[in-house]
């Protein structure tokens, strides 16, 4: 599902440089990615997300190769393939919970929402225990529940690949366990493959592989 060689990627006039000779995810494993803060987790998902672009080297994902598309191409592979958890969330404080849910189906002109969504919502936040907020606007929200709104709206639309910047990271025991269930459930459920990077080590257990980032940049990894 996801296969990168030799990528490497520095930000505009900053000194970090990230270099990964190979990283390969099959379809449908769940993959723990961790490693210090700083040692280049949320770039390595924005490069496969296609948010960034590597000065060099190959990135995979399934049929597509995002580093290679026009910028309207890969807002379309990112929509169709890629489930987006990101660290800070990101919703819109105008929309509803329910809508920002439902937000990556209104995004794309292609995508018109299917029958159903409103039941996919409903059920997905009944399973993340945010169904009586659907209604509220997230400014309302504390940060945990804004963190499973997210993880709400990146699954809404049964994608191939979920990308989880974190997703966890505000949450009670309680809540963590539940919403990382949700993801690995949810994705097992729709043979989804599942990159999430991750601080908590009780948490490695429930993944398939756990990928240490300064390994993986050594190349002793995969
Ligand atoms: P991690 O997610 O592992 O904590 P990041 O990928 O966020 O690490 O960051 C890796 C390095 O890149 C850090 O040194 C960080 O300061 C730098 N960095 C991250 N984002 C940017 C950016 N937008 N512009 C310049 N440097 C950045
Ligand atoms: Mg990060």
């Amino acid at each position: 599902m996801i296969e990168c060689r030799d990528i490497e990627f520095t930000y505009p006039g900053e000194r970090f440089t990230l270099r990964i000779p190979e990283f390969c995810a099959k379809k449908g494993e769940a993959v723990a990615l961790v490693g210090p803060s700083g040692c280049g987790k949320s770039t390595f998902l924005n490069l496969i997300a296609g948010n960034l672009i590597p000065s060099s080297g190959e990135i995979q994902v399934g049929e597509f190769r995002p580093a290679e598309m026009p910028v309207s191409d890969r807002q379309r592979y990112r929509l169709g393939n890629i489930g987006l958890v990101p660290q800070s969330f990101e919703l819109l404080d105008y929309l509803t919970v329910r809508e920002n849910i439902g937000l990556p189906y209104r995004i794309g002109k292609s995508y018109d929402e299917p029958a159903g969504l409103g039941e996919r919502c409903q059920s997905l936040a009944g399973r993340a225990g945010i169904e009586e907020l659907l209604d509220d606007f997230p400014d309302r929200l504390s940060q945990g529940e804004r963190q499973r709104a997210a993880l709400c709206r990146g699954l809404v639309t049964e994608p191939p690949l979920v990308l989880a910047d974190e997703p966890t990271g505000n949450l009670d025991p309680e809540n963590q366990d539940k919403s990382v269930e949700l993801l690995l459930e949810e994705a097992r459920r729709i043979e989804a493959t599942v990159l999430m990077i991750t601080h908590d080590p009780v948490l490695l257990p429930k993944f398939d592989r756990v990928v240490d980032m300064p390994e993986l940049r050594k190349g002793a990894a995969s």
